[in-house]
């Protein structure tokens, strides 16, 4: 994967983003918040330091993530929570399927994710 090898710097950090599990860009692409057409222009950081997103992963192979002031999920609509964190925890889950596979990036999103990008570009 091209995305490994070439070692693409932290906006937020400057340190290198290792591995798609530690990629903030991949994880919004997989659940549809990054166009496939702007994945290699737009700014790649830390799935850990992007805390607004990081927080909604809840699984036990992931450390938790806190988010502070407005932008914590405990000051947010319970329900929106409940949505995000089921669709977030399972991009990263999805990122973590895609390590070492031979998926085309078209592939990476959500079958969801994917469907929709599938009636937007027919
Ligand atoms: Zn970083």
């Amino acid at each position: 994967m091209a995305k490994c090898d070439e070692g693409y710097r932290c906006d937020v950090c400057g340190e290198n983003v290792a591995g798609i599990t530690e990629s903030d860009l991949y994880l919004r692409y997989v659940i549809g918040h990054v166009d496939p057409e702007t994945l290699h222009t737009a700014a790649e950081r830390h799935i850990g330091c992007n805390p607004a997103v990081a927080q909604f992963i809840v699984d036990d192979e992931f450390s938790p993530i806190t988010a502070t002031g407005d932008f914590n999920k405990r000051n947010m609509d319970r329900c929106y929570v409940a949505e995000q964190e089921k669709l977030i925890t399972r991009g990263w889950q999805r990122l973590c399927k895609l390590v070492d596979s031979d998926i085309p990036i078209i592939e990476y999103p959500l079958p969801e994710v994917r469907a929709q990008m599938q009636s937007r570009y027919r």
